[in-house]
Formats: C-alpha cells, structure tokens, sequence
C-alpha cells in the first residue's frame, strides 16, 4: 500500500506530519513517500504540480494532501498558481466523486451557529460530482449577444451538461456509500428548471432500481440549502452535481461549526483517491503551531477506509480523535470555556495515544 504524501503549504507540512505519525503508529507497514505540490513546488521545481509529484500520485493507492495557496502566488499566471495542482491532480487522475462528511462531535455541539439539539449527533456525507457540470461544460465565454433582452451587448456564458455515464457512477457512489449507512440517499437536482437535472433526476431514479433496499428522496436544491439548516439530521447521504455541491458542503461543514475538523476525499473508479482537510492552507496562522490537526487525521482515516481496504484502522482513529475530544484537549480553533487549549504536535501526540 503505497501512499503518496504531499504536504502543500501554510499549514499544509505541520498537519500531514501529525497524520503521517498517526498512520505510522498503526503498524500497517505503509510505504509513504513525500513530494512537493502547490507554491512549496513551484518554489523547489517551477511549477505547481511538477511531473514528479504527478507520477508518485499515479503510482501511489492513495494521497495524502495537506493544502496549497498563500496570497504571495496571487499574481502568478492562472497555470502555476498553487491551486492548479489541485484541479491537476483531479483531472490525471479522474477523481470524479468528492466524499464531504459533515459529523457534530458531541463536545463540540456548541461551536455549531445552530441550536444544540439541530446538530448534536448529526452524521451526514455529501456526494459532490466533481469533474462535470456547468465548471467544465463546453462552451464557455464572452461574445456579443445575438438575443436576450440586449441584443448586441457584450454577454457572458458558460455551458451546464451531464452525461448519462457521470450520472450513473456518482449515483452508484452515493447508493453504495448509503447500503454502508443509513440507506437513504438525497438526489439534489433543479429539475423544475434545468434540463441538465431532469435528465439528472431521470438517471438516478434508473440507477436506483439496482438499489432496492436505499430509499431515495428527490429535491430541489433551494429546498435542500434550506432543509440543511432546518433539520439537517433529516438526511443521511445527499448526492447532487459539481456546483450544487460545492455550495451545499460548504454549507453543511459549517453546521458542525468548525473548518479545522471536517476531512474530505475525491475517488475515482479505481478507489484511488486524494484525501485532504477541508479547509485551506491558512497562511494566517502556518509556523505558529497552532492549526488544528483533526481534519487531516480524519482524512487519513478515510484513506484507510475507501482506497486501502482498512476500515478496522479507520474505526480505530476516529475513536482516538472522539477521546481526545472527550479528554477536553482542544486547539484554539474549537477551544471553549472550560477545556485545554493544546498546539498542533500535542494534539497529534494526544491521537497516537489514544491509539496506543
Ligand atoms: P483557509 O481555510 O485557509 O482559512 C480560513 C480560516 O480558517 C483562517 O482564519 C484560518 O486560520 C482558519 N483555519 C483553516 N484551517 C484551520 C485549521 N486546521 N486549524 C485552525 N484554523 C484553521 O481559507 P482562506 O484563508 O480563504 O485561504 C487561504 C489559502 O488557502 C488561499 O491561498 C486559498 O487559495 C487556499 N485554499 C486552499 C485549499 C486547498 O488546498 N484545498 C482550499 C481552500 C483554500
């Protein structure tokens, strides 16, 4: 099993190196192998994504990635931004399922900007579709209107399309995912308004019929961003395209009321995958030791779980990450009145522990 790690930057080196000492403790006998990705790439190589760190993520079953970005690259051309690695690493490697979790921690209820009981014990996946939709659809730019209701003026557009083939995997994806939880699946579409979503609604429902024993449930996105803040609890795996998703996953990590513990994984139909926090490479706090570990060990966690076969070993840290939480260790991210405020490597040392 071999893992390719790829730290990034900002925070991205301080919190791999918490989940590389957290695998390594497992003794699963991972060969792990690091390679610069994003600014610390273009740094070292030129180049945000370099040809060596793309063949260690193609030969590698999984990767382990921490975050890119820093403000410093903003005036860099578009292709060797540090984000580019990301988009890069997606499209190599055809990671088309994006897997958002969003879990309340019991003792962290209180962080949630909902009421307790809204959020306590919530435990629900977001399927975002990830490499279709109106972001890549064809074609896409400005031009000079030949209608509408300014004809000759100068307009933009862009392209929103799905095939019946990405529908029919990323639903597979969600319904598999549902057989291992709750058995309900969520298909969020716009099918009142957009042919790209009844067509959507069509497919999953064909999809389904290999799924008898899932309930799935149909809704229009502006319901469901609403149903997400009303009774978010009401749902247990909701699939929808690239750009819904990307807005309701970001809505739905922020019910759990903290960014430094939500883990995130893209898959392809191989089961590789790129597993990374959610959040980005907070150049803000970086070097100061104070980042919040969690999300990047519970990404490792699905690593274990979706792309090397090692659910028990995945368990087994999420139960170390919810008695550190029990412990009352806290970074300052999600400190509280009350609890202990610990820095990165003692939040990581805290989860080896708890694993030992
Ligand atoms: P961010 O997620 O990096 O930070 C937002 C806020 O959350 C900051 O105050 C930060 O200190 C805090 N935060 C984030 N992660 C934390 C953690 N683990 N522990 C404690 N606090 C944490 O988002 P941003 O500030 O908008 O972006 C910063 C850089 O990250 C930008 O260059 C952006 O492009 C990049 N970015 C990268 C990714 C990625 O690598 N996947 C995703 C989002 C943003």
């Amino acid at each position: 099993m071999k893992i390719a790690v790829l730290p990034g930057d900002g925070i991205g080196p301080e919190i791999v190196a918490e989940a590389v000492k957290v695998l390594e403790v497992l003794g699963l006998g991972l060969e792990m192998e690091s390679a610069p990705v994003g600014g610390a790439a273009y740094e070292a190589a030129g180049h945000p994504l370099p040809e060596a760190t793309l063949k260690l993520a193609r030969e590698s079953d999984a990767i382990l990635f921490g975050a890119v970005g820093d403000w410093k690259y903003d005036t860099l051309d578009r292709p060797l931004r540090p984000e580019q690695a990301i988009l890069g690493l997606r499209k190599a490697l055809g990671l088309f399922a994006n897997f958002r979790p969003a879990i309340c921690y019991e003792q962290l209820v209180g962080a949630s900007s909902l009421k307790p009981e809204l959020v306590a014990g919530l435990d629900i996946l977001i399927i975002r579709e990830l490499t279709g939709d109106i972001y890549f659809g064809q074609p896409r730019g400005r031009r000079t209107a030949e209608d509408g209701p300014f004809p000759g003026s100068e307009e933009a557009f862009d392209t929103m399309r799905y095939s019946r083939p990405e529908i029919e995997r990323i639903a597979r994806v969600a319904f598999e995912a549902a057989r291992k939880r709750n058995k309900k699946v969520t298909s969020v579409d716009k099918a009142n308004v957009l042919e790209t979503f009844q067509f959507w609604k069509d497919v999953v429902t064909e999809v389904h019929k290999d799924y008898p024993d899932v309930q799935l449930e149909h809704m229009y996105v502006d319901n469901a961003a609403m149903q997400l803040v009303k009774a978010p609890k009401a749902f247990d795996v909701i699939v929808t395209g690239n750009m819904f998703g990307d807005i309701l996953s970001d809505e739905a990590s922020m019910l759990t009321g903290s960014i430094g513990m939500l883990p995130s994984a893209s898959l392809n139909d191989r089961k590789q995958g790129l597993y990374e926090p959610s959040h980005g490479s907070a150049p803000d706090i970086a070097g100061k030791g104070v980042a919040n570990p969690l999300a990047t060990i519970l990404s490792a966690a699905m690593m274990l779980r979706f792309s090397l076969g090692q659910a028990e070993a995945a368990d087994r840290i999420e139960a170390a990450v919810k008695a550190v939480l029990a412990q009352g260790l806290r970074t300052p991210d999600i400190w509280s009145e009350g609890t202990t405020k610990v820095g990165t490597q003692q939040m990581g040392d805290a989860v080896v522990n708890a694993l030992r």
